[in-house]
């Protein structure tokens, strides 16, 4: 048995979904640690898509058991509307599907203030999803918030509320002169989403420590990316959450020393979406193609992603802040046609090579990438299954770049779909 930590290991979006999928396969119970409803997972099985917001992908194969953990920010509309999207497909969800009583809650009020705090920012703005993410977490720091437990008391619900309202309801008049929100019909739509939730509710450490004892596979997964952490991440352009591997601790409610493999997913060259400094950022035609041929696109948001070359000094930082063993590459397909194919290997800044991430936000947007070129392989590897058959110069580029970032590839991924998959070794083992 084995605990395994999943994270992302650049900007977000990295196929997380589909690595993440196929390591279900192994798991008796796949748990989500952070973020909220912003996340957007798209998984293919078969000819159907699903597109998986906040419930762990690992809910499309039967029987396995899904957690969503403290660490997870909920807003119950979206949850109960994740879950009939998913019982509409027949995916019994019954017995198998917790969430953590000690989650916190995203309230109307969270979204009201976060719009109205990404357009007073203007041009500053952090790019966010607008979902009220970032606001549940900054009453949870300030220990206002409302968690799934208090759902089952009503009375208490009813009283934090209001007085939650009164405080905010005074920002979003003053600040951002917006209609001030009224408790009852919150009241109400919370009456029914309890009672929808109510079986979902649970002790998650608890199962998980249980799941453990019995000596089952564990997966836990991230939402985002390492460089969207919020304390790694490049701050303020970041999500409101602990995306990398520690986590997974604080986020379900179990030790490090728990932890037997962390795996980060890296893809075969760098996207971001949001604004923020992007040091392998490329543009125009480059741009576009990449955007078109990885369909770069958020799975939540419909927003063009930003795409740019490999880079080694990101996902170097990922290496160290997750402590990742080995690592899972995707999309290498997407380079098929791209030649040559620039590696970042470093940064100038000020005259001076750096080779490890900077996280003064000034210094990375001064630097400049410094780029190795290699060989594209122009022929298609799309579905390939074996590291043989792939053409010379695809196997020189993985093999390059597991060199610069010193993590060996457990999987590498040449399609969207669980098949198309190269299975290099067992990160449970
Ligand atoms: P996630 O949030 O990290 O799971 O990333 P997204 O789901 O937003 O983006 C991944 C997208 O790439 C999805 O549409 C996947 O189906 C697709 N995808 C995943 N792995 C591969 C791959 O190896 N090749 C190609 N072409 N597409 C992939």
């Amino acid at each position: 048995m084995a605990t395994l930590v999943v994270v992302g290991s650049q900007w977000g979006d990295e196929g997380k979904g589909k690595i993440v999928d196929i390591l279900t396969e192994d798991a008796g119970l796949v748990a989500r640690y952070q973020g909220g409803h912003n996340a957007g997972h798209t998984v293919v099985i078969g000819d159907s898509e699903f597109v998986l917001h906040l419930i762990p992908s690992g809910i499309l194969h039967p029987k396995k058991r899904c957690i969503i953990g403290n660490g997870v920010v909920i807003d119950p509309a979206a949850l109960i509307e994740e879950v009939g999207g998913i019982e509409k497909r027949n995916i019994d969800l019954n017995g198998r599907f917790h969430i953590s009583q000690n989650a916190h809650l995203i309230m109307p009020y969270h979204l009201a203030l976060e719009k109205g705090s990404e357009s007073a920012l203007g041009d500053g703005k952090i790019g966010t999803t607008c979902r009220g993410i970032g606001p549940a977490y900054t009453d949870k720091m300030a220990r206002l918030g409302l968690r799934v437990a208090d759902l089952l008391h009503p009375e208490f619900f009813d009283q934090k509320l209001r007085a939650n309202l009164q405080h905010y309801n005074t920002v979003i008049r003053a600040l951002y002169q917006q209609e001030p929100l009224r408790a009852e019909p919150i009241l109400e739509a919370f009456a029914r989403y309890t009672e929808r939730m109510r079986p979902w509710i649970a002790d998650t450490s608890l199962l998980v420590d249980e799941a453990m004892t019995r000596g089952e596979n564990i997966l836990c997964e991230g939402a985002q990316g390492t460089l969207l952490d919020i304390d790694h991440g490049t701050y303020p352009f970041v999500t409101s959450s602990s995306a990398t591997a520690g986590g997974a601790c604080t986020g379900l409610g179990f030790g490090p020393g728990r932890v037997d493999h962390v795996l980060g997913v890296v893809k075969a060259y760098t996207t971001r979406v949001g604004s923020g400094p992007f040091p392998s950022e490329v543009h125009g035609e480059l741009d576009e193609k990449f955007r078109s041929i990885g369909k770069e696109f958020g799975a939540s948001t419909g927003r063009a992603r930003r795409c740019g070359w490999f880079d080694a000094v990101v996902v170097r930082y990922a290496v160290r802040l997750n402590g990742l063993k080995s690592a899972a590459l995707t999309k290498l397909d997407v380079l098929d046609t791209f030649d040559p194919i620039p590696i970042c290997t470093g940064y100038r800044y000020r005259g001076k090579l750096l080779s490890a991430f900077p996280t003064d936000l000034s210094v990375l947007e001064a630097c400049k990438p410094v780029y190795e070129e290699a060989p594209g392989w122009k022929t298609s590897t799309i579905g390939l299954t074996d590291f043989d058959a792939l053409p010379q110069e695809a196997q020189d580029y993985v093999r390059r770049l597991e060199d610069l970032i010193q993590t060996p590839f457990s999987l590498i991924s040449t399609g969207p779909a669980r098949a198309q998959t190269i299975r290099v070794s067992d990160p449970y083992r």
